[in-house]
């Protein structure tokens, strides 16, 4: 059931949608042009104005050009080092961090490896440790740092911050990284899953903005996320994206959920080494692939050899994007969206190879919904999930989102 809303709420909401309007301009923006961007009156953009003024979140600069008669109006501009957000990736062979300043750029990166991924005791204390060296190295007074976002492999309880049972992650079993996260740092902390978090990177970043497109994962594993109308579908359990199962080769390899050929089986990173060794790569041993870090090794053989010109490493790399560009028409068909984005740490390290047979596929699918379908490779490249994760936490803080207007109990 929706509930209505009340005046102090509205007068966030308020605030929030202008900053979001001053935010997306890039430069500086008229009152009269935030008043008929956003639809509110001019009186009520001034309020507004001055209270984001006083919170140092907009500053004044230059003036409008004169469109009519009175006075020209100085121009607001997003105040971008006034507020900072950490992001953080958990990924079982790599812990990526990220500061991002209120405009959603990168002032300070890392990136190590996890430390003992089956031990979340170990995780949590060498993420902490990270997180306070980027901000220390940053020079960003602390106060000014809003918190702490945390994209990981899920499933995940979204509500209670706890991480359940990810299947790449063994040893992790209802684990509150959150509050742990929180606690320790003494900042904020919000905890997504990596398909969700890596999807908002795009819906906060006005360069890369879109509105309705299916965002492809491929990390450790591999999740389709889905953004309609500005805001990432979540599910009931905030679970959303668990795509892996898709068929997407008959005869392909079996996946642990009994069948053959799933689209997570087929294009996991130990898939693709799998591939690449029966098509005659020679690939350094990964085991029985629970180490993260020997699969990625294996990878990292797979694509050299491709960059080479091995033709059995590249026909695996370029089937991979055919794979993914087939699944993508599917998802795009079912949801009427008109793109299609796809990154993550897997994607980027095969991207050169993979990439132009995803765009043949796309290019080659006829959508019935007469819409074109555009195809791209993220921005943020393997970073995608960290800096996601820190505009999650900036868009809690910052973002209209019409939800938060309704009453819950
Ligand atoms: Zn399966």
């Amino acid at each position: 059931m929706r509930r209505g809303t009340n005046l102090p709420r509205m007068g966030d909401f308020n605030q929030t949608v202008v900053l979001d309007v001053v935010r997306r301009a890039g430069g500086g923006l008229a009152r009269a042009e935030v008043a008929r961007r956003t639809g509110l009156s001019p009186q009520t953009v001034t309020n507004v104005a001055r209270r984001l003024l006083d919170l140092g979140l907009v500053v004044e600069e230059g003036e409008a050009a004169r469109t009519g008669p009175g006075r020209p109006g100085t121009l607001l501009r997003l105040e971008a080092g006034s507020r900072f957000a950490v992001g953080v990736h958990l990924d079982p062979a790599t812990m990526t961090f990220v500061l991002l300043d209120l405009s959603g750029a990168v002032v300070a990166r890392a990136q190590v490896p996890t430390p003992v991924p089956e031990d979340p005791e170990a995780v949590v204390a060498g993420l902490v440790a990270e997180i306070e060296g980027l901000i220390a190295g940053a020079g960003v007074e602390r106060d000014r740092v809003l918190g702490v976002g945390i994209a990981a492999p899920g499933p995940i309880d979204v509500a209670a911050g706890v991480v359940l049972d990810p299947p790449h992650l063994p040893g992790w079993h209802d684990v509150p990284l959150r509050d742990a996260v929180a606690e320790r740092t003494g900042l904020r902390a919000v905890l997504d899953k990596d398909v969700i978090a890596a999807a908002s990177a795009h819906l906060w970043h006005p360069g890369e903005h879109a509105s309705d497109f299916v965002f492809f994962y491929l990390g450790t594993g591999v999740a389709v996320s889905t953004v309609l109308h500005d805001e990432v579908v979540r599910g009931v359990s905030g679970n959303a994206g668990e795509s892996g199962h898709l068929t997407a080769d008959p005869e392909g390899a079996r996946c642990w959920c009994g069948r053959r050929g799933c689209l997570g089986a087929v294009l996991r990173a130990e898939a693709l080494a799998e591939q690449g060794r029966a098509a005659g790569v020679d690939l350094p041993p990964w085991g029985d692939g629970t180490d993260p870090r020997a699969v990625d090794q294996a990878i990292t053989a797979l694509c050299a050899a491709a960059d080479a010109g091995h033709p059995g490493a590249r026909e695996v790399l370029a089937l991979a994007g055919r794979r993914v560009g087939m699944a993508a028409g599917v998802l795009t068909d079912l949801l009427d969206v008109p793109a299609v984005l796809v990154g993550g740490p897997l994607w980027h390290r095969i991207a050169a190879h993979a990439a132009p047979a995803l765009e043949d596929e796309v290019a080659a699918h006829v959508v019935p919904g007469g819409h074109g379908l555009a195809v791209a490779s993220s921005a943020f490249g393997p970073q995608v999930g960290a800096v996601g994760a820190g505009c999650l936490l900036l868009a809690r803080a910052f973002a209209p989102r019409p939800s938060d207007l309704l009453l819950v109990s």
